[in-house]
Parts: structure tokens; sequence; C-alpha cells
């Protein structure tokens, strides 16, 4: 029998911790609707891989999240399952489920590839936008100008760049495009951390997303795509700099 997210809800209320994380997941699980328990739960993980506060190589023990969340085995081993299905969790046999580690040939093929499959929202993008979505796009924009000036506030600042891409896969309204992106930006997302949040690269994010953002506002699908790609791509310094933190 599936349980409802009231249901994990519920138990996740009961569960003893009152860190402020935990109630932000707590908000995240309410939130969701419709979602199966260990939708849920995938859900929840998923984003703590992408964001690699579940470190690649870190162990993901099925005991130990049931506890976490004061669920049973059942959907954890379902929301694993689910983990291993988009390549974020491996199965090391007795080592148990970790969460995957990737070369670096490896990295730096599914960056060349996500820089194309963004540039290609953009460009979608700068053909399909609607009036609305403009509008929330350069929202987004002028939140994300409003949390760099405010450096030591990172998390805000990583949640809101996030948007501002989420933006515009939507605006591609290429739902198939839009979820195979999101798939791969959160495969290496652990890994982009380290270095699109080096204080060097917040001015340039700022600069290469007003330049997106133009190009899309001028409908110009070429430039968004260019645009797009320069902002992602490893090049120069910056390959330099992902080196450098490559660990
Ligand atoms: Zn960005």
């Amino acid at each position: 029998m599936q349980k409802t997210v009231s249901g994990i809800f519920k138990m996740v209320s009961s569960a003893q911790e009152t860190s402020e994380r935990t109630l932000k997941e707590r908000q995240t699980l309410v939130s969701a609707t419709g979602e199966t328990l260990a939708d849920t739960l995938h859900r929840v993980l998923e984003k703590e891989i992408a964001e690699g506060r579940l470190a690649p190589g870190s162990r993901l023990d099925e005991k130990e999240i049931a506890e976490r969340f004061g669920v049973s085995r059942t959907p954890v081993r379902e929301a694993l399952r689910l983990l291993g299905a988009t390549g974020l969790v491996e199965s090391k046999g007795r080592q148990g489920v970790t969460v995957r580690t990737i070369s670096m040939a490896t990295l730096l093929e599914m960056f060349q590839v996500m820089a194309e499959m963004e540039g290609l929202c953009a460009r979608l993008a700068a053909r399909r936008i609607t009036p609305e979505q403009r509008d929330n796009l350069e929202a987004i924009h002028r939140r994300l100008e409003a949390a760099s000036v405010n450096r030591s506030d990172i998390d805000t600042f990583y949640e809101v760049n996030k948007e501002f891409h989420e933006a515009i896969y939507e605006a591609s309204r290429n739902e198939f495009l839009a979820a195979q992106t999101r798939a791969l930006r959160n495969r290496v997302g652990a890994y982009r951390r380290r270095v699109t949040y080096l204080p060097s690269r917040i001015a340039d994010t700022l600069r290469e997303h007003d330049e997106v953002m133009q190009a899309i506002f001028r409908h110009d699908g070429d430039a968004a795509h260019n645009a797009m790609r320069g902002h992602l791509n490893l090049l120069g310094d910056n390959l330099v700099d992902f080196i450098a933190h490559f660990s």
C-alpha cells in the first residue's frame, strides 16, 4: 500500500529533530501533493545530492534514512532504486548504495552536453517566451543581483540561480528537453557547486545571465544559445579553477 504525503508529513513531524533544515524539509514534504512516499523521499535525496550535501562517494544507508524520515525501509528502497535509475547513486555490493562518483573526464563531457542542452532551452525560450514569463525571468534576475550583494548567503544565490535556469526551461515549452536538462544538471550539481560559487564567478554569472536574458527578450535564438553555452562551458580560467577544486 502506498502511503500519502500527508502520511509522511505526520511521520516526519513526529520525529524529534527540530533543526532549521528539518523544518525546511517538512515544508518541502507538505507542498508536494499527490506524490507517493517513495517519490517524496526520492526528490528530497536528489536535491541533497545535487547540492552536494550528500557528497559523491558517501554511503546511503537504508536504515539510517528510514530513521531520519521516520518511515519504513520499503519506500526508502524504492527511492534509492529511482536514484539509481537516473545515475545519481550506484550499488557497490557489500558497501551498499553510494552517491555516484564521476571521473573528471566524464564530468567534462557531461558539462559540454549540458551547455548545449541549456543553450537549446535558451534558443527555444527566445522564440516562445510569453510576456508573463518574461516579467518573471526579469524579476528572478533582480533577486539574484540582490543575493549577490550579500556574498555570505551563498545558499540563496544557489537557489535563485537555479530558479533563473528553471524559468528558461519552462519558457522553452519543451517538457522533454526540460526534464533531460534538469536530470543532467542534478548529476553534475555537486561538482558544479564547487566552482560556480567562487567569488570571482558571482559577478560573471550576473553578467552572463543578463546577456542570456537580453538575447531572449530580443527573440534572438542564436545569441541566446551562444550566451547560455558560454555561461555553462568550462573554458579558460573556469576550467583551471574547476580542476583545482576537483578532489
Ligand atoms: Zn546560471
